[in-house]
């Protein structure tokens, strides 16, 4: 096993004036046994930045160690890293067995060792029962398996997960999701997963980078993310419905933006702030209450059996005080 080091990293695709820079300096230090999720919206530089960890892409400036080696100059095959991928590409012609075999046979693995690795991912994976048949009579959730399995054989120091849950239904991707954090517990491999669902990267990440446009808005655990965001962006993107940001509410302060979770206003008799209410979305046990404050929009969440309030209404909404966070209008930073 092994920690990951980004250091400085940056990503231009083309040359000279053409040149298009996508990742501007990154640094983040993935521990021994760690599972990091990186997360952000589309184009943000996610892929980009784990192809370069896995050395499918070239890296412009900075340094990337898998452990104490500097990869920088180090072939993908070299680097003893494992990728799972969105498109799981099985050969349909091969039994999983053989799918999952397939990198040992070409590494030259004897063929009682690569038995002895597949059956002991199989199981894993409760995947034994199916080894003998090919991909097409398997469901989309036992392709990722095999795919997942393929890797482990490997017996990397890293695995790089690209999306790998994307095309998933949202049953199975949460299914899938356990499977994952189960197979990290019990092999304890250091792990980096790309993908650009925030729900997703909250329930598997121990650490998350929070990337936007190249760079790294934060760096931390699930709770600290969405405790204490770093900025504007980070509370907007982490948390649905995402955190109310608001400019002109009465009481607030000059040059600071205020940020209230939609799950941290309460409904209140007399007092508070008066909201108008818009629309309201009935979410099963819970109601969302859309509307404004002043000139700000804003959400607010009420539990099962409040009453609820009539679209074009007037609501009384106070933010618990110990829960609201202020950020620097300008910059978008925590203040
Ligand atoms: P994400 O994975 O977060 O969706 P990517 O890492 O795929 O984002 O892309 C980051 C940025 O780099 C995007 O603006 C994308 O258009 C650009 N990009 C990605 N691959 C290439 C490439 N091969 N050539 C030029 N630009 C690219």
């Amino acid at each position: 096993m092994a920690s990951i080091s980004l250091r400085r990293v940056v990503k231009r695709y083309g040359h000279g004036a053409k040149a298009n820079q996508v990742i501007h300096g990154v640094d983040a230090e993935i521990r021994d046994g760690e599972f990091v999720v990186i997360v952000g919206p589309s184009g943000c530089g996610k892929s980009t930045l784990l192809r370069m960890v896995a050395g499918l892409e070239e890296i412009s400036e900075g340094e990337i160690a898998i452990g104490a080696r500097v990869v920088n100059d180090v072939e993908p095959a070299e680097r003893d890293i494992a990728m799972v991928f969105q498109n799981y590409a099985l050969y349909p012609h091969m039994t999983n067995f053989e799918n999952m075999a397939y990198g040992l046979k070409i590494a030259k693995v004897p063929k009682d060792e690569i038995r002895r690795r597949v059956d002991k991912a199989a199981k894993i994976l409760e995947l034994t029962h199916l080894l003998e048949r090919k991909p097409r009579e398997l469901s989309g959730g036992q392709r990722q398996r095999v795919a997942m399995g393929r890797a482990i054989v490997r017996q990397p120091q890293v695995f790089l997960f690209d999306e790998p849950l994307s095309n998933l239904d949202a049953k199975l991707r949460a299914q899938t999701r356990i499977e994952i954090q189960k197979l990290h517990r019990d092999l304890g491999i250091t792990s980096l997963f790309v993908t650009h669902d925030q729900v997703e990267a909250m329930t598997l990440a121990q650490r998350m980078i929070v990337m936007n446009a190249g760079h790294v808005e934060q760096f931390g655990t699930p709770e600290e993310v969405y405790h204490r965001p770093a900025s504007t962006f980070v509370a907007s993107f982490i948390g649905s419905p995402p955190m109310n940001l608001l400019r002109s509410v009465p009481g607030g302060q000059a040059g600071r933006i205020l940020g209230i979770r939609p799950e941290h206003i309460d409904v209140v008799a007399q007092g508070g702030w008066e909201m108008q209410v818009q629309t309201v979305e009935l979410l099963g046990a819970e109601r969302l209450v859309y509307g404004t404050v002043g000139g700000d929009a804003l959400i607010v969440r009420i539990e099962e059996g409040k009453p609820s309030p009539q679209p074009g209404g007037t609501l009384r909404v106070l933010p618990r005080p110990d829960r609201l966070h202020w950020f620097h209008a300008e910059t978008g930073q925590r203040a």
